[in-house]
């Protein structure tokens, strides 16, 4: 339970990429002039980028993906709590959770001088018709391993279709050079779809030609550049792989195939797909969030309205594709930011401007990986697109680093990894 002391109480929603990253930002900015807390449902962090990576290589992310939550904020004295956050009443400054531990808890309320929203969203299976009997997905563990026993135990050789279904994203305070993206992630799907075919292959049950991939959109991964994705479609087209776009959404899986708003359909046997990234329920019709639930911020990842809300992550409007690697830029700016409010950080430093990228390093099996580094889908001329084994090596030894460092990845971690992707051909 958190002390009680004088200090500005910073409290923090979600402890995954954002919710940790940010703990780790404010403590590191602001020093000892907060208290900071976290609240999660659960009490690890779960790597969810390497998850398909795990399954084709024969581990259970179960085992290898998730990294001890408590200790890792226990390092930089940031408490935790282990709670369901259940209502959210920014007048008033307080939310409501209900303890999980055990189950029958009554639900409490608890204050805040500053709240850093990072609860990711929603990703809503449940809302695509047949997906429970027909669909299958990758991530977390539970579905990841679901897949991999279907295909050792059950899968025929048929047809399988990766790919995503409608994102549906807010425009109320929507900067005007944020585009409106149609999928919410698709860096997920081609990677799913390259590692897969190396798995078909060297299983004996099949390859690049048994799978389409799909999006709802004019071109997929559309966030990675034009140039990047016809690269990458070129290089799929060469080695067998269906593709299909301008599917809208997916209506309904069946037992027998998928079929899609724009009327087309496909006959599968295996579906492997990403849903609709919603925000959590109880966010939709605060005055902080836009008109689908997503947090409202700035360039500060302040709330506009609200300036002592903060929103960092897949919960934040402006973090679109739903990618770590940008919610990872946003954690440095809400520490920034906080230290500049309780006096431990000079404006013109915590308000030194910035700009978003694109950075997805997506496993192709066989120890090789692509690399993207991009920032054409926020106005920027950097399209990089690479494959090899180096951006593999970078894969394994980020999450590595991640886990041995408690998620503190050192600043020149990601430069570095840009830098020897970019320089070196290996
Ligand atoms: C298969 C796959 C591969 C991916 N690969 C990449 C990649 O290579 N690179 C990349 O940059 N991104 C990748 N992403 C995207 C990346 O995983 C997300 O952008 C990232 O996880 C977002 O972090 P977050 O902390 O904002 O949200 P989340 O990771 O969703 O975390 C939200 C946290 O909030 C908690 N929470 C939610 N609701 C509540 C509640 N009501 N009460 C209490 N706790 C709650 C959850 O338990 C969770 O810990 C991938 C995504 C998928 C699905």
């Amino acid at each position: 339970m958190t002390q009680r002391t004088t200090k500005p109480n910073v409290l923090i929603l979600g402890g995954n990429f954002a919710g940790l990253g940010a703990a780790q930002k404010i403590r590191d900015y602001a020093g000892d002039a907060v208290e900071i807390t976290v609240i999660d449902r659960k009490a690890y962090l779960d790597y969810i980028p390497n998850i398909p990576l795990e399954i084709f290589e024969g581990r259970d992310p179960a085992v290898t993906m998730h990294m001890p939550l408590i200790e890792a904020l226990a390092k930089d004295d940031v408490h935790f709590e282990q709670a369901e956050v259940v209502a959210l009443d920014v007048g008033a400054r307080t939310v409501t959770l209900r303890p999980n531990e055990r189950p029958g808890s009554p639900c409490y309320k608890k204050t805040y001088d500053k709240l850093v929203i990072a609860l990711g969203a929603r990703l809503a299976y449940d809302e695509i018709e047949g997906f429970a009997d027909y669909g299958h997905t990758v991530s977390d563990a539970w579905h990841a391993n679901r897949l991999i026993d279907y295909l050792k135990n059950d899968y025929k050789g048929g047809h399988i279709a990766i790919g995503s279904a409608r994102f549906e994203q807010g425009a109320r305070g929507r900067p005007d050079w944020l585009p409106t993206a149609l999928a919410a992630c698709e860096g997920p799907p081609v990677e799913l779809a390259l590692s897969l075919a190396h798995w078909l292959e060297t299983n004996d049950k099949g390859g690049a030609k048994n799978i389409t991939l799909f999006t709802p959109a004019e071109l997929i991964a559309e966030d990675a550049g034009e140039k990047v994705v016809h690269q990458l479609l070129e290089a799929a087209g060469q080695m067998g792989f269906g593709y299909m776009n301008n599917t809208k959404d997916i209506v309904r899986i069946t037992k027998t195939g998928i079929e899609f708003a724009n009327g087309e359909a496909l006959e599968t046997e295996l579906n492997i797909v990403f849903p609709n990234w919603k925000p959590h329920g109880f966010l939709r019709g605060l005055p902080i969030s836009d008109e689908v639930g997503f947090i409202v911020t700035g360039m500060d990842m302040r709330n506009p309205d609200y300036p002592d809300v903060f929103a960092c992550g897949d919960a934040a409007a402006l973090t679109v594709p739903k990618l770590g690697a940008i919610g990872h830029q946003e954690t440095d700016v809400v520490g920034r930011q906080i230290a500049k409010d309780v006096g431990r950080m000079a404006p013109a430093e915590a308000d030194k401007g910035w700009s978003p990228e694109v950075l997805c390093i997506g496993d192709m099996g066989g120890g090789k990986a692509f690399y993207i580094h991009a920032d054409s889908w926020f106005g920027g001329k950097i399209q990089e697109l690479r494959m090899g084994r180096l951006p593999y090596a970078q894969k394994v030894a980020y999450k590595e680093m991640f886990f041995r460092k408690h998620g503190r990845v050192p600043n020149w971690g990601l430069p570095f990894a840009k830098w020897t992707a970019e320089q070196i051909a290996v």
